[in-house]
């Protein structure tokens, strides 16, 4: 019987498994997708540093940013507030550090990660969609959709993306009511590495550097961010640069505009008996200051970390679950509070509201020691 079953193999399903590829383990990983294919398009990922070092110790990040234009450092972020006082700036180098994180192509980061797994002869299997995971005392059994045989593993992981569906773990939804219009924009000077966070009566606009030109997450009204879809690009160009506003005005291009509906999912609690989710599959978050993915990768890390500390019986046990879940529960906690905490914060533009806030933005960049504490926590978590 295999030790772990990794169900989903997208960006932190693979770094579980690669992870434990040296264990002495016997791990098995199923993904619905065909070899090769990504599920619902590219997208640009913010990595964190701490997202680095852990790409560094698995051997991929080396070949991930010697693809041409796969990885931009991000070495500043510029905070603000549209129509208020108060603004931070993030600087790498207040935290003695090359980049403060990286923009990454998920398609390009899948394709390193799936070229590491195979490397290290990590038994994948793909085009195998999984239905339910059924437990016992003993061991989960992954059941696959097509109705081929069952798996039985010591642990199942649901690394699926889309969560406790499989695993019969309760999952809490509230929905923002809002969606996330994200493409690329072109400037007509480089951005050398700023980053921009941007809080405007509309919603918070993310710049993000890639390659020569921003990659952006809007997030909007449906109603509002149907408008901008539909828009010829000219319009839509000069209604970029209206909405982000003084920050920033010279915005020439737009393309690849797509949208996603935002909402805040989370497993409660992430583990039951013999299963355990892990990434977007235990927290969606609400993409505002780019968490969800670190959180989520930082899931995978500790659990590879609390299996390698157990002896092999104890794999998948409820305690041994249960001290991971408490082990994780302060950052993930933590990613949750802060993202939903920003949404709201920064969700409404009345007067009153807007002062303190941009009270509370210009003393945390006014106040080192705090600005450090804040970054770090940015870096690498809670
Ligand atoms: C449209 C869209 C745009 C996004 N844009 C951004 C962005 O701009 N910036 C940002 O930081 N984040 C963005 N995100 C979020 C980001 O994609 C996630 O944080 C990240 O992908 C989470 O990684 P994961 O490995 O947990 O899940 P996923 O990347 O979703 O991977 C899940 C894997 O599980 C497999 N799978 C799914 N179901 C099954 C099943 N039943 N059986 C077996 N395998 C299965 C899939 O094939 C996939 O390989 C976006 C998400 C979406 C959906």
């Amino acid at each position: 019987m295999p030790d772990i079953c990794v169900i989903g193999t997208g960006p932190v399903g693979a770094t579980l498994a690669l992870a434990l590829a040296d264990s002495g383990l016997e791990v098995v990983a199923l993904d619905a997708r065909a070899q090769g294919a990504i599920l619902r398009g590219d997208r640009s990922l913010a990595l964190s540093h701490g997202a680095r070092l852990i790409f560094d110790r698995l051997g991929v990040w080396t070949p991930l940013a010697a693809m041409p234009g796969a990885v931009t450092p991000i070495t500043r972020i510029d905070v603000s507030q549209a129509g208020g006082f108060g603004t931070v700036a993030l600087d790498a180098n207040d935290v003695s550090l090359p980049a403060l994180g990286y923009v990454v192509s998920y398609i390009a980061l899948q394709g390193a990660l799936d070229a590491a797994l195979e490397r290290r002869r990590v038994d994948v299997r793909y085009g195998v969609p999984v239905d339910r995971v059924d437990a016992t005392p003993s061991h989960a059994r992954v059941v696959p959709t097509s109705g081929a045989d069952a798996l039985a593993a010591r642990l199942a992981v649901a690394a699926d993306g889309a969560g406790a569906g499989l695993a019969g773990i309760e999952r809490v939804r509230r929905d923002y009511g809002q969606v996330a219009v994200i493409g690329k924009v072109e400037t007509s000077t480089p951005h050398g590495g700023l980053a921009y966070e941007r809080f405007t009566p509309d919603g918070p606009i993310a710049l993000l550097p890639e390659g020569g030109h921003y990659a952006f997450v809007w997030t909007l009204a449906p109603r509002r961010a149907q408008e901008l879809l539909a828009m010829p690009e000219d319009a839509f160009v000069d209604r970029f640069a209206a909405g982000f506003g003084r920050r920033r005005s010279d915005f020439v291009r737009a393309w690849g505009r797509r949208s996603f509906p935002l909402a805040l999912e989370f497993a409660r609690p992430a583990v039951a008996r013999r299963i355990v989710a892990i990434g977007n599959a235990s927290q969606t978050l609400h993409p505002v200051a780019g968490q969800g993915f670190n959180v989520g990768l930082r899931d995978a890390w500790e659990l590879k970390r609390a299996i390698s500390a157990s002896p092999r019986e104890a794999i998948g046990t409820r305690p041994m679950l249960d001290a991971y879940a408490a082990r994780r529960r302060p950052d993930r906690w933590a990613g949750i509070a802060f993202t939903h905490g920003l949404v709201h914060l920064f969700g409404t533009d009345l007067p009153f509201v807007r002062w303190p806030r941009g009270l509370g933005l210009a003393l945390l960049d006014a106040i080192p020691p705090l600005k450090r504490t804040f970054t770090r926590a940015m870096l690498f978590g809670a």
